[in-house]
Protein backbone atom coordinates (compact mmCIF):
# COMPACT_ATOMS: atom_id res chain seq x y z
CA UNK A 1 0.00 0.00 0.00
CA UNK A 2 1.63 3.39 -1.40
CA UNK A 3 1.35 6.18 1.97
CA UNK A 4 3.38 8.42 -0.49
CA UNK A 5 5.06 8.38 -4.02
CA UNK A 6 6.60 5.05 -3.33
CA UNK A 7 5.64 2.43 -4.86
CA UNK A 8 6.10 0.50 -1.72
CA UNK A 9 6.67 0.91 1.82
CA UNK A 10 10.48 0.51 2.75
CA UNK A 11 12.01 0.81 6.15
CA UNK A 12 15.21 0.82 7.53
CA UNK A 13 17.97 1.04 10.46
CA UNK A 14 21.19 2.06 9.98
CA UNK A 15 23.39 2.02 12.78
CA UNK A 16 26.90 2.98 12.77
CA UNK A 17 29.64 0.66 14.15
CA UNK A 18 30.64 3.31 16.60
CA UNK A 19 29.77 2.07 20.11
CA UNK A 20 27.67 -0.58 21.50
CA UNK A 21 24.25 -1.47 20.04
CA UNK A 22 22.16 0.80 21.96
CA UNK A 23 19.11 0.44 23.42
CA UNK A 24 17.57 3.07 21.20
CA UNK A 25 18.69 1.64 18.25
CA UNK A 26 16.59 -1.11 18.35
CA UNK A 27 13.53 0.26 19.58
CA UNK A 28 14.19 2.39 16.57
CA UNK A 29 14.66 -0.81 14.85
CA UNK A 30 11.62 -1.78 16.06
CA UNK A 31 9.39 0.84 15.20
CA UNK A 32 10.68 0.73 11.52
CA UNK A 33 9.85 -2.86 12.14
CA UNK A 34 6.09 -2.84 12.76
CA UNK A 35 5.45 0.24 10.72
CA UNK A 36 6.96 -1.90 7.65
CA UNK A 37 4.81 -4.95 9.02
CA UNK A 38 1.36 -3.21 9.72
CA UNK A 39 1.65 -1.63 5.75
CA UNK A 40 3.07 -4.86 3.79
CA UNK A 41 6.28 -3.47 3.71
CA UNK A 42 9.87 -4.54 4.24
CA UNK A 43 12.21 -3.42 6.50
CA UNK A 44 16.40 -2.92 5.68
CA UNK A 45 19.48 -3.28 7.71
CA UNK A 46 22.21 -0.58 6.74
CA UNK A 47 25.68 -0.57 8.49
CA UNK A 48 26.86 3.07 8.72
CA UNK A 49 30.37 1.79 8.67
CA UNK A 50 32.02 5.32 6.67
CA UNK A 51 33.58 6.79 9.99
CA UNK A 52 36.84 4.56 9.45
CA UNK A 53 38.14 6.25 12.58
CA UNK A 54 35.84 5.34 14.76
CA UNK A 55 34.05 2.26 13.31
CA UNK A 56 35.02 -1.08 14.81
CA UNK A 57 34.12 -4.41 13.47
CA UNK A 58 33.74 -5.69 17.70
CA UNK A 59 31.00 -3.34 17.33
CA UNK A 60 29.54 -4.46 14.25
CA UNK A 61 29.42 -7.97 15.49
CA UNK A 62 28.37 -6.89 18.44
CA UNK A 63 25.44 -5.21 16.54
CA UNK A 64 24.90 -8.21 14.78
CA UNK A 65 24.64 -10.47 17.46
CA UNK A 66 22.41 -8.56 19.38
CA UNK A 67 19.59 -8.41 16.35
CA UNK A 68 19.95 -11.95 15.93
CA UNK A 69 19.05 -12.10 19.54
CA UNK A 70 16.56 -10.45 19.95
CA UNK A 71 15.29 -12.07 16.29
CA UNK A 72 14.86 -8.54 14.46
CA UNK A 73 15.55 -10.13 11.04
CA UNK A 74 15.27 -7.48 7.99
CA UNK A 75 14.90 -8.01 4.22
CA UNK A 76 17.11 -7.96 1.61
CA UNK A 77 16.65 -4.76 -1.07
CA UNK A 78 15.66 -6.34 -4.54
CA UNK A 79 17.87 -4.28 -7.65
CA UNK A 80 16.16 -0.87 -6.92
CA UNK A 81 13.91 0.58 -9.97
CA UNK A 82 16.06 3.82 -10.80
CA UNK A 83 19.82 2.20 -9.42
CA UNK A 84 22.45 1.17 -11.54
CA UNK A 85 21.49 -3.10 -12.27
CA UNK A 86 23.12 -3.99 -8.94
CA UNK A 87 23.07 -2.34 -5.58
CA UNK A 88 26.87 -1.52 -4.34
CA UNK A 89 27.50 -2.71 -1.34
CA UNK A 90 24.59 -5.20 -0.84
CA UNK A 91 25.83 -8.61 0.86
CA UNK A 92 24.63 -11.73 0.87
CA UNK A 93 23.63 -11.59 4.39
CA UNK A 94 20.85 -8.82 3.23
CA UNK A 95 23.08 -5.93 4.62
CA UNK A 96 24.15 -2.84 2.91
CA UNK A 97 27.76 -2.10 3.80
CA UNK A 98 27.99 1.86 3.20
CA UNK A 99 31.42 1.74 3.19
CA UNK A 100 31.60 -0.31 -0.15
CA UNK A 101 29.15 2.43 -1.78
CA UNK A 102 32.01 5.60 -1.40
CA UNK A 103 32.71 5.58 -5.13
CA UNK A 104 28.72 5.88 -5.63
CA UNK A 105 28.54 8.78 -3.35
CA UNK A 106 31.48 10.36 -4.57
CA UNK A 107 29.28 10.23 -8.07
CA UNK A 108 26.60 12.14 -6.72
CA UNK A 109 29.24 14.16 -5.54
CA UNK A 110 30.75 15.06 -8.90
CA UNK A 111 27.05 15.86 -10.31
CA UNK A 112 25.88 18.35 -7.90
CA UNK A 113 29.60 20.25 -8.65
CA UNK A 114 28.53 20.01 -12.47
CA UNK A 115 25.14 21.20 -11.85
CA UNK A 116 26.11 23.92 -9.43
CA UNK A 117 24.46 22.60 -6.95
CA UNK A 118 27.23 22.32 -5.14
CA UNK A 119 31.26 23.77 -4.75
CA UNK A 120 34.47 23.09 -3.93
CA UNK A 121 35.57 25.23 -0.75
CA UNK A 122 38.93 25.59 -0.59
CA UNK A 123 38.95 28.16 2.51
CA UNK A 124 41.64 27.25 5.77
CA UNK A 125 41.32 26.67 8.62
CA UNK A 126 43.26 29.45 10.22
CA UNK A 127 40.89 31.35 7.72
CA UNK A 128 37.23 30.02 8.39
CA UNK A 129 38.38 30.19 12.43
CA UNK A 130 39.15 34.05 11.44
CA UNK A 131 35.50 34.07 10.21
CA UNK A 132 34.55 32.74 12.93
CA UNK A 133 36.19 35.10 15.72
CA UNK A 134 35.29 38.28 13.88
CA UNK A 135 31.66 36.98 13.89
CA UNK A 136 31.94 36.45 17.59
CA UNK A 137 32.95 39.98 18.24
CA UNK A 138 30.10 41.57 16.57
CA UNK A 139 27.93 39.11 18.21
CA UNK A 140 26.78 36.92 15.70
CA UNK A 141 25.75 33.47 15.78
CA UNK A 142 28.89 31.23 14.37
CA UNK A 143 28.38 29.93 11.01
CA UNK A 144 29.92 29.52 7.89
CA UNK A 145 29.16 32.42 5.52
CA UNK A 146 29.20 31.15 2.40
CA UNK A 147 31.88 33.29 1.09
CA UNK A 148 33.21 30.20 -1.46
CA UNK A 149 30.10 30.32 -3.42
CA UNK A 150 31.89 33.30 -5.18
CA UNK A 151 34.23 31.54 -6.33
CA UNK A 152 34.61 31.38 -10.02
CA UNK A 153 34.56 28.11 -12.16
CA UNK A 154 38.40 29.14 -13.32
CA UNK A 155 39.81 30.28 -10.15
CA UNK A 156 38.44 27.07 -8.67
CA UNK A 157 39.97 25.01 -11.46
CA UNK A 158 43.20 26.71 -10.87
CA UNK A 159 43.26 25.91 -7.15
CA UNK A 160 42.24 22.38 -7.31
CA UNK A 161 44.85 22.26 -10.46
CA UNK A 162 47.35 23.49 -7.82
CA UNK A 163 46.72 20.89 -5.85
CA UNK A 164 45.11 23.02 -3.03
CA UNK A 165 42.90 20.76 0.24
CA UNK A 166 39.18 21.49 -0.21
CA UNK A 167 35.84 20.49 1.33
CA UNK A 168 32.39 20.33 -0.89
CA UNK A 169 29.37 22.15 0.39
CA UNK A 170 26.03 22.02 -0.64
CA UNK A 171 24.40 25.29 -2.33
CA UNK A 172 21.78 25.62 0.00
CA UNK A 173 20.73 28.63 -2.02
CA UNK A 174 18.66 31.95 -1.16
CA UNK A 175 17.77 31.18 3.01
CA UNK A 176 14.34 29.27 2.75
CA UNK A 177 12.25 27.47 5.01
CA UNK A 178 12.26 23.69 4.66
CA UNK A 179 8.84 22.13 6.14
CA UNK A 180 8.00 18.18 6.72
CA UNK A 181 4.77 17.01 7.94
CA UNK A 182 6.65 14.64 10.48
CA UNK A 183 4.95 11.52 11.05
CA UNK A 184 5.10 11.79 14.73
CA UNK A 185 5.35 15.35 15.63
CA UNK A 186 3.21 16.96 12.93
CA UNK A 187 4.82 19.77 11.04
CA UNK A 188 8.47 20.96 11.44
CA UNK A 189 9.57 23.99 9.64
CA UNK A 190 12.88 24.93 9.50
CA UNK A 191 15.02 27.88 8.10
CA UNK A 192 17.90 27.07 6.36
CA UNK A 193 19.72 30.14 7.38
CA UNK A 194 19.46 27.86 11.12
CA UNK A 195 21.79 25.16 9.60
CA UNK A 196 25.17 26.49 10.14
CA UNK A 197 25.83 27.50 6.49
CA UNK A 198 26.62 25.59 3.17
CA UNK A 199 26.68 22.14 4.87
CA UNK A 200 30.10 19.98 4.19
CA UNK A 201 29.05 17.10 2.19
CA UNK A 202 32.42 15.84 1.17
CA UNK A 203 35.77 16.57 3.44
CA UNK A 204 38.99 17.26 2.16
CA UNK A 205 40.05 13.76 2.44
CA UNK A 206 37.15 12.72 -0.05
CA UNK A 207 34.77 11.27 2.63
CA UNK A 208 31.69 11.92 1.96
CA UNK A 209 29.45 13.06 5.19
CA UNK A 210 26.73 11.19 6.76
CA UNK A 211 23.93 13.70 5.61
CA UNK A 212 24.81 12.92 2.06
CA UNK A 213 25.65 9.26 1.93
CA UNK A 214 22.27 8.31 3.95
CA UNK A 215 20.30 10.26 1.05
CA UNK A 216 21.92 8.47 -1.42
CA UNK A 217 21.74 5.22 0.57
CA UNK A 218 17.76 5.79 1.19
CA UNK A 219 17.00 7.12 -2.36
CA UNK A 220 18.99 3.92 -3.91
CA UNK A 221 17.44 1.68 -1.82
CA UNK A 222 14.00 3.15 -1.87
CA UNK A 223 13.69 3.99 1.20
CA UNK A 224 9.58 5.23 1.67
CA UNK A 225 9.38 6.12 5.25
CA UNK A 226 12.42 7.00 7.54
CA UNK A 227 11.68 6.75 11.08
CA UNK A 228 14.74 7.65 13.49
CA UNK A 229 15.63 9.30 16.61
CA UNK A 230 14.32 13.10 16.95
CA UNK A 231 18.48 14.27 17.10
CA UNK A 232 18.42 13.72 13.51
CA UNK A 233 15.76 16.88 13.43
CA UNK A 234 18.19 18.78 11.88
CA UNK A 235 20.10 16.94 9.49
CA UNK A 236 16.58 15.93 8.41
CA UNK A 237 16.48 19.38 7.02
CA UNK A 238 19.29 19.17 5.28
CA UNK A 239 19.15 16.14 3.61
CA UNK A 240 15.82 17.58 2.37
CA UNK A 241 18.04 20.37 0.70
CA UNK A 242 20.42 17.29 -0.82
CA UNK A 243 17.23 15.10 -1.79
CA UNK A 244 15.89 18.49 -3.50
CA UNK A 245 19.15 19.16 -5.28
CA UNK A 246 18.93 16.09 -6.73
CA UNK A 247 15.74 15.86 -7.66
CA UNK A 248 15.02 12.53 -5.90
CA UNK A 249 11.58 11.81 -4.84
CA UNK A 250 11.47 12.87 -0.42
CA UNK A 251 10.29 10.30 1.71
CA UNK A 252 8.34 10.40 4.74
CA UNK A 253 10.39 11.00 7.85
CA UNK A 254 9.38 10.88 11.78
CA UNK A 255 11.19 11.28 14.85
CA UNK A 256 11.09 8.97 17.40
CA UNK A 257 11.33 10.56 21.40
CA UNK A 258 14.68 9.60 22.73
CA UNK A 259 15.05 7.56 25.56
CA UNK A 260 15.52 9.12 28.87
CA UNK A 261 16.48 8.26 32.23
CA UNK A 262 14.66 9.73 35.35
CA UNK A 263 16.52 12.20 36.16
CA UNK A 264 15.78 13.69 32.51
CA UNK A 265 18.88 12.81 30.91
CA UNK A 266 19.41 11.40 27.23
CA UNK A 267 20.38 7.72 28.06
CA UNK A 268 23.68 7.40 27.00
CA UNK A 269 26.80 5.04 27.39
CA UNK A 270 28.98 7.75 28.50
CA UNK A 271 26.73 8.76 31.17
CA UNK A 272 25.22 5.48 32.45
CA UNK A 273 27.66 2.90 31.23
CA UNK A 274 26.45 -0.36 30.32
CA UNK A 275 22.46 0.08 30.89
CA UNK A 276 22.32 1.59 27.83
CA UNK A 277 24.00 -1.27 26.03
CA UNK A 278 21.96 -4.36 25.07
CA UNK A 279 24.75 -7.19 25.70
CA UNK A 280 23.99 -6.20 29.55
CA UNK A 281 20.54 -7.24 29.36
CA UNK A 282 21.62 -10.32 27.43
CA UNK A 283 24.32 -11.25 30.11
CA UNK A 284 22.50 -10.69 32.69
CA UNK A 285 19.46 -13.52 32.06
CA UNK A 286 16.52 -11.52 30.03
CA UNK A 287 14.72 -12.19 27.58
CA UNK A 288 14.81 -11.55 24.24
CA UNK A 289 11.00 -11.43 24.04
CA UNK A 290 10.61 -9.35 27.03
CA UNK A 291 13.62 -6.56 25.99
CA UNK A 292 11.55 -6.13 23.09
CA UNK A 293 7.66 -5.54 24.48
CA UNK A 294 9.75 -3.09 27.13
CA UNK A 295 11.34 -1.15 24.24
CA UNK A 296 8.10 -0.80 22.35
CA UNK A 297 5.82 -0.46 25.60
CA UNK A 298 8.56 2.52 25.69
CA UNK A 299 6.24 5.04 23.68
CA UNK A 300 3.34 2.45 22.54
CA UNK A 301 0.75 0.17 23.41
CA UNK A 302 -1.01 -2.13 21.26
CA UNK A 303 -4.81 -0.91 21.46
CA UNK A 304 -5.64 -4.60 20.44
CA UNK A 305 -3.05 -6.50 23.23
CA UNK A 306 -2.58 -3.89 26.03
CA UNK A 307 1.05 -4.03 27.03
CA UNK A 308 2.33 -7.37 26.44
CA UNK A 309 2.62 -8.24 22.84
CA UNK A 310 4.94 -9.90 20.51
CA UNK A 311 6.24 -7.86 17.39
CA UNK A 312 3.86 -9.28 14.68
CA UNK A 313 0.58 -8.93 17.11
CA UNK A 314 2.14 -5.25 17.67
CA UNK A 315 1.90 -5.00 14.09
CA UNK A 316 -1.55 -5.40 13.77
CA UNK A 317 -3.06 -2.43 14.71
CA UNK A 318 0.12 -0.17 14.68
CA UNK A 319 -0.61 3.43 14.28
CA UNK A 320 2.55 5.93 13.94
CA UNK A 321 0.56 8.58 14.85
CA UNK A 322 -0.10 6.74 18.17
CA UNK A 323 3.76 6.67 18.93
CA UNK A 324 3.87 9.08 22.07
CA UNK A 325 5.63 12.31 21.50
CA UNK A 326 6.85 12.41 24.91
CA UNK A 327 10.40 10.81 25.78
CA UNK A 328 10.80 7.40 26.60
CA UNK A 329 11.82 6.64 30.46
CA UNK A 330 14.31 4.15 31.11
CA UNK A 331 12.67 2.58 34.00
CA UNK A 332 14.10 -0.83 35.42
CA UNK A 333 11.14 -1.75 37.30
CA UNK A 334 9.28 -1.98 34.25
CA UNK A 335 11.61 -3.76 32.41
CA UNK A 336 11.84 -6.66 35.25
CA UNK A 337 8.10 -6.30 34.94
CA UNK A 338 7.83 -7.94 31.79
CA UNK A 339 10.49 -10.18 32.29
CA UNK A 340 8.81 -11.57 34.91
CA UNK A 341 5.76 -11.94 32.99
CA UNK A 342 7.73 -13.45 30.34
CA UNK A 343 9.66 -15.85 32.35
CA UNK A 344 6.33 -16.61 34.62
CA UNK A 345 4.84 -17.83 30.51
CA UNK A 346 8.06 -20.15 29.85
CA UNK A 347 7.32 -24.03 30.25
CA UNK A 348 9.72 -25.90 32.41
CA UNK A 349 11.63 -27.55 29.21
CA UNK A 350 12.57 -23.68 28.43
CA UNK A 351 12.82 -22.40 31.65
CA UNK A 352 15.65 -25.08 32.52
CA UNK A 353 17.26 -24.23 29.73
CA UNK A 354 18.07 -21.14 30.45
CA UNK A 355 18.14 -21.55 34.79
CA UNK A 356 20.94 -24.10 33.52
CA UNK A 357 22.36 -21.86 31.82
CA UNK A 358 23.07 -19.35 34.18
CA UNK A 359 23.24 -21.58 37.70
CA UNK A 360 26.27 -22.61 38.55
CA UNK A 361 24.81 -25.75 40.09
CA UNK A 362 24.36 -28.43 37.57
CA UNK A 363 20.51 -28.96 37.47
CA UNK A 364 20.36 -31.69 34.75
CA UNK A 365 22.44 -33.77 35.72
CA UNK A 366 22.25 -33.25 39.88
CA UNK A 367 23.73 -35.47 42.45
CA UNK A 368 21.30 -34.51 45.29
CA UNK A 369 18.24 -34.17 44.06
CA UNK A 370 16.20 -35.79 40.73
CA UNK A 371 15.22 -34.46 37.72
CA UNK A 372 11.55 -33.85 39.60
CA UNK A 373 12.88 -32.50 42.38
CA UNK A 374 14.79 -29.98 40.52
CA UNK A 375 11.45 -29.01 37.89
CA UNK A 376 9.78 -28.42 41.61
CA UNK A 377 12.49 -26.35 42.49
CA UNK A 378 13.16 -24.46 39.94
CA UNK A 379 9.59 -24.01 39.34
CA UNK A 380 8.94 -22.60 43.04
CA UNK A 381 10.98 -19.65 42.29
CA UNK A 382 10.03 -19.00 38.58
CA UNK A 383 7.80 -16.35 39.15
CA UNK A 384 10.09 -14.46 41.15
CA UNK A 385 13.20 -13.89 39.08
CA UNK A 386 13.49 -10.39 37.82
CA UNK A 387 16.43 -12.33 35.86
CA UNK A 388 18.28 -15.73 35.30
CA UNK A 389 21.37 -14.14 36.79
CA UNK A 390 19.35 -14.23 39.84
CA UNK A 391 18.61 -17.93 39.79
CA UNK A 392 21.77 -18.97 42.23
CA UNK A 393 20.69 -16.43 45.46
CA UNK A 394 17.47 -18.01 45.11
CA UNK A 395 18.66 -21.69 44.90
CA UNK A 396 21.42 -22.17 46.51
CA UNK A 397 20.59 -23.02 50.25
CA UNK A 398 18.63 -25.92 48.68
CA UNK A 399 22.20 -27.26 47.07
CA UNK A 400 25.26 -26.02 49.62
CA UNK A 401 25.32 -24.89 53.11
CA UNK A 402 25.92 -21.51 54.60
CA UNK A 403 27.11 -19.50 57.47
CA UNK A 404 25.12 -16.98 58.72
CA UNK A 405 26.31 -13.17 58.71
CA UNK A 406 25.77 -11.23 61.48
CA UNK A 407 23.19 -9.15 60.39
CA UNK A 408 20.95 -12.02 59.90
CA UNK A 409 21.86 -13.48 63.23
CA UNK A 410 20.44 -10.50 64.97
CA UNK A 411 16.94 -11.35 63.35
CA UNK A 412 16.67 -14.06 65.24
CA UNK A 413 15.91 -13.15 68.55
CA UNK A 414 15.26 -14.75 72.20
CA UNK A 415 11.54 -15.70 70.53
CA UNK A 416 13.52 -16.77 67.31
CA UNK A 417 15.41 -19.37 69.49
CA UNK A 418 13.07 -20.65 71.90
CA UNK A 419 11.20 -21.92 67.47
CA UNK A 420 13.75 -23.06 66.49
CA UNK A 421 14.49 -25.09 69.55
CA UNK A 422 11.02 -26.55 69.57
CA UNK A 423 11.28 -27.21 66.12
CA UNK A 424 13.96 -29.28 66.61
CA UNK A 425 12.58 -31.28 69.54
CA UNK A 426 9.33 -31.76 67.47
CA UNK A 427 11.46 -33.07 64.64
CA UNK A 428 13.08 -35.79 67.17
CA UNK A 429 10.42 -36.22 68.76
CA UNK A 430 9.30 -38.73 65.49
CA UNK A 431 5.93 -37.20 64.84
CA UNK A 432 5.96 -35.37 62.11
CA UNK A 433 6.55 -36.40 58.53
CA UNK A 434 9.27 -35.50 56.05
CA UNK A 435 7.29 -36.84 53.16
CA UNK A 436 4.49 -34.56 53.64
CA UNK A 437 4.51 -31.09 53.39
CA UNK A 438 1.78 -30.47 55.78
CA UNK A 439 2.36 -32.49 57.97
CA UNK A 440 5.64 -29.96 58.71
CA UNK A 441 3.35 -26.85 58.16
CA UNK A 442 0.90 -28.34 60.92
CA UNK A 443 3.82 -29.21 63.25
CA UNK A 444 5.81 -25.47 63.28
CA UNK A 445 1.55 -23.84 63.48
CA UNK A 446 1.64 -26.17 66.50
CA UNK A 447 4.77 -24.50 67.73
CA UNK A 448 2.98 -21.48 67.33
CA UNK A 449 0.09 -22.26 69.13
CA UNK A 450 2.31 -23.43 72.33
CA UNK A 451 4.63 -20.14 72.00
CA UNK A 452 1.81 -18.04 71.35
CA UNK A 453 3.74 -16.66 68.51
CA UNK A 454 2.41 -16.26 64.75
CA UNK A 455 3.53 -14.68 60.83
CA UNK A 456 7.06 -13.98 61.25
CA UNK A 457 7.81 -14.57 64.84
CA UNK A 458 7.28 -17.90 64.04
CA UNK A 459 8.04 -18.43 60.26
CA UNK A 460 11.15 -16.12 60.05
CA UNK A 461 13.55 -17.79 62.60
CA UNK A 462 13.23 -21.16 60.89
CA UNK A 463 13.25 -19.76 57.25
CA UNK A 464 16.20 -17.95 58.09
CA UNK A 465 18.24 -20.94 59.54
CA UNK A 466 17.17 -23.54 56.69
CA UNK A 467 17.73 -21.19 53.93
CA UNK A 468 19.39 -18.41 55.29
CA UNK A 469 16.70 -16.10 53.22
CA UNK A 470 14.05 -14.04 54.70
CA UNK A 471 11.66 -15.44 51.28
CA UNK A 472 10.80 -18.29 49.74
CA UNK A 473 8.99 -21.31 49.25
CA UNK A 474 6.85 -22.56 52.19
CA UNK A 475 8.68 -23.92 54.86
CA UNK A 476 7.21 -27.01 53.97
CA UNK A 477 8.09 -27.52 50.71
CA UNK A 478 11.92 -26.46 51.56
CA UNK A 479 11.98 -29.07 54.62
CA UNK A 480 10.35 -31.82 52.42
CA UNK A 481 12.94 -30.82 49.58
CA UNK A 482 15.95 -31.22 51.89
CA UNK A 483 14.73 -33.97 54.48
CA UNK A 484 15.13 -34.79 58.15
CA UNK A 485 18.99 -34.51 58.73
CA UNK A 486 19.85 -31.77 56.19
CA UNK A 487 16.74 -29.81 58.38
CA UNK A 488 17.97 -30.69 61.97
CA UNK A 489 21.73 -30.01 61.18
CA UNK A 490 20.79 -26.22 60.06
CA UNK A 491 18.72 -25.52 62.50
CA UNK A 492 21.18 -26.78 65.17
CA UNK A 493 23.92 -24.62 63.58
CA UNK A 494 21.87 -21.53 63.51
CA UNK A 495 21.63 -21.56 67.13
CA UNK A 496 25.30 -22.52 67.51
CA UNK A 497 26.08 -19.23 65.40
CA UNK A 498 23.23 -17.15 67.51
CA UNK A 499 24.83 -18.53 70.83
CA UNK A 500 28.43 -17.75 69.30
CA UNK A 501 27.23 -14.04 68.40
CA UNK A 502 25.91 -13.45 71.90
N1 LIG B 1 24.05 6.04 11.26
C1 LIG B 1 23.09 6.96 11.79
C2 LIG B 1 22.99 6.77 13.29
O1 LIG B 1 23.42 5.73 13.76
C3 LIG B 1 21.76 6.71 11.13
C4 LIG B 1 20.77 7.74 11.31
C5 LIG B 1 19.62 7.56 10.34
O2 LIG B 1 18.79 6.70 10.64
O3 LIG B 1 19.61 8.23 9.34
O4 LIG B 1 22.54 7.62 14.00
Amino acid sequence: MPLNAFPKVRTRIAPSPTGNLHLGTVRTALYNVLFAKKHQGEFFFRLEDTDRQRSEEQFTQEILEGFKWLNISWDTPEVPLHAPETLVGLGEDGIVRQSLREAVHSSYIERLINEGKAYRCFATVEELDAMREAQKARKEIEKYDNRSRALSKDDSEKLLSEGKPYVVRLNLGADHVITWLDLIRGEVSINTKDLGGDPVIQKSTGQVLYNFAVVIDDYEMQISHILRGEDHISNTAKQIAIYEALNFPIPAFGHLPLIFTKDKQKLSKRKHGDIASVNTYKTQGYLAKALVNYLLGTSYNSAKYGEIFTITEGAEDFQITSVSKSPAIYDIQKLNWYNRDYISKLNYQEILTYVSRFSKFDLENNSLFNSSQIQLIVESIQESLDKFEQIDEHINYFFEDFKLDDSTLITIAEEGKEVIHEFISLIESGSLDFADQNSIKNGINSIGEKLNLKGKKLFFPIRVAISAKTSGPELGFIAVLLGKEKIVERLNSALLETSHRN
